[in-house]
């Protein structure tokens, strides 16, 4: 394993994130799994939208780039589209990946594109002060659902999972070395490939919702998580508020850049329909 600062920017220390903030285990652990997988950083590519998560490639050191609200993977396809040669990282929160970006994130996991989306997950909005997300449980409280929300939230994983991607993963800070295990066989995953990693919001999540700091919250990941091969014997009421973690799904279908290699061979005479 080679040094982790190797692959950190040290002179963007320090960084924004607040005391117990749970991105920096996420990012940590992104890490850990490409090393261990075994990336070559000068091709390897990070994109991430806006929020509190979407500030971790700045302090990455590879090819990175901090773009607009809820595009990251409009961006990271043209990257991948551009040069599929090339690892595609993508770094998301939940608001931004389910609400601006959701049409993004369904549609990258229908072309089955080769990229690895890791979503910061902390079910609120952390960078604009805590408003609900379409990640934030039914009943909890935002600074925009004083009274409690009463939406329903997504199922991150069941979503992509049912728009096509083919690598479907979820687990929290608490469980470090399964997030590390699940982003790596993620980064070696050909096609779209989803981790929904929960992380800690102390500052605006936990204090609205009377968790507590940044340790009581992990605690609440630990004491609230199944694994999913034990999920699959529970009934609804019992699942109802546990983190189902582990694998999703995984399965083998055509890779979108890998496709449109061959409509262009065709097109230029080298295929076997040209
Ligand atoms: Fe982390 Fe929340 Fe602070 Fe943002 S506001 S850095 S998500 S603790
Ligand atoms: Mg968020």
């Amino acid at each position: 394993m080679a040094c982790l600062e190797d692959y950190l920017r040290k002179g963007s220390m320090p960084h924004i994130w607040c005391a117990g903030c749970g991105h920096g285990i996420v990012m940590n652990s992104l890490i850990r799994a490409i090393d261990k997988v075994g990336l070559d950083k000068n091709r390897t590519v990070v994109v991430s939208g806006i929020g509190c998560s979407s500030r971790a490639p700045g302090y990455m050191d590879f090819d990175t780039l901090h773009t607009t609200h809820g595009r990251a993977l409009a961006f990271a396809t043209g990257v991948k589209f551009a040069n599929p040669e090339l690892n595609v990282i993508v770094i998301t929160g939940d608001g931004d990946a389910s609400a601006i970006g959701g049409n993004h994130l369904i549609h990258a996991a229908r072309r089955n594109i080769d990229i690895t989306t890791v979503c910061f997950d902390n079910s609120i909005y952390g960078m604009t002060s805590g408003q609900f997300s379409p990640m934030t449980p039914t009943g909890r409280f935002a600074t925009t659902t004083p009274y409690g929300n009463i939406d329903q939230p997504f199922d991150l994983c069941e979503l992509v999972k049912g728009a096509g991607a083919t690598y479907v993963a979820r687990s929290t800070t608490y469980h470090a070395p399964l997030t590390v295990n699940l982003i790596a066989k993620a980064l070696a995953h050909k096609g779209f490939a989803f981790v929904d990693v929960l992380s800690q919001c102390p500052t605006y999540y936990g204090r609205r919702n009377k968790i507590g700091g940044g340790v009581e919250m992990m605690k609440w990941f630990r004491d609230h998580a199944v694994q999913v091969q034990k999920s699959r014997g529970m009934s609804p009421e019992e699942l109802a508020d546990k983190i189902v973690i582990g694998e999703m799904h995984s399965s083998v279908k055509p890779e979108y850049t890998g496709e449109y290699r061959k409509i262009i061979d065709r097109a230029q005479g080298r295929g076997p329909e040209s």
